[in-house]
């Protein structure tokens, strides 16, 4: 059982999330647990304050150390635990960290907003920081939610075939799934065209012979690999 908490100004969008499709089973399997905290409520003054202005000037809002330092003493459980920081200017998050994080018991996201948070944070109260890519984003609850889900899927028994683990983008390094195609057979393209459109499934998948499928799939991943 892992428990991921999630330190946020705006909980219900964590939960709107974590509450369904395979996080919400795996929750009802108690194989997860994700909860979110206001940070709101670990503030010391009557008007719950989490945001003031930067020192030495500048634009916007900078979130305060006491609501972190308040929650997370509440918070943080023991040894197994990390907590994490989620920034635009961190280490890029990737598949080697999801797994390695499934190993902890828990797991605390700190999400910052406005311009981002009172630097003695970072120095003092996280193991480590992650930024989900190159791009700012106005809040770390998506990153918080991203990285969430992506540890989680490591955690035996949250995927219901464990086996579609193994042979997922990422799980080497370099490597990226070959393309996957449902029913029908034959896809024709609905709209008001003027000639009629076909989009077949290669015909390799419809052979039935095992051997020549994989090897076809693995031409694919290679394909995929040396496309970037
Ligand atoms: N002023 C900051 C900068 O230039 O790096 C950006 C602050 S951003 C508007 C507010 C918050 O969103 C950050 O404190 C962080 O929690 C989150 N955030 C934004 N982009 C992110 C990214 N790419 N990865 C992880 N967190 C991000």
């Amino acid at each position: 059982m892992i428990q991921f908490d999630i330190l946020t100004i705006f909980p219900k969008m964590i939960d709107s999330y974590a509450n369904e499709s395979i996080l919400g089973r795996a929750q009802k399997a108690k194989l997860i647990k994700v909860n979110s905290h206001d940070l709101r409520t670990y503030t010391a003054d009557k008007h719950h304050k989490v945001d003031d202005t930067p020192y030495g000037g500048g634009p916007g809002m900078i979130m305060k150390v006491e609501p972190f330092d308040l929650a997370l003493k509440k918070i943080k459980k023991g040894k197994k635990t990390c907590v994490i920081l989620t920034a635009a200017n961190g280490k890029t998050f990737s598949q080697a960290d999801a797994r390695r994080l499934a190993k902890f018991t828990q797991v605390i996201f700190l999400c910052g907003r406005y311009e981002g948070i009172d630097a003695r944070v970072e120095e003092h109260l996280v193991d480590e920081t992650f930024s989900i890519g190159n791009y700012v984003l106005t809040g770390g609850e998506l990153p918080a939610l991203v990285m969430t889900d992506a540890i989680a899927r490591n955690i035996p028994g949250v995927l219901g075939a464990e086996a579609s683990l193994n042979k997922e983008s990422h799980t080497e390094e370099g490597y990226l799934e070959y393309p996957q195609y449902t029913k029908p057979e034959v896809y024709v393209k609905k709209g008001l065209l003027k000639k009629k459109q076909a989009w077949s499934v290669p015909e390799i998948l419809l052979s039935g012979d095992h051997k020549k499928i994989e090897a076809w799939r693995e031409e694919q991943s290679k394909k995929k690999t040396t496309r970037r």
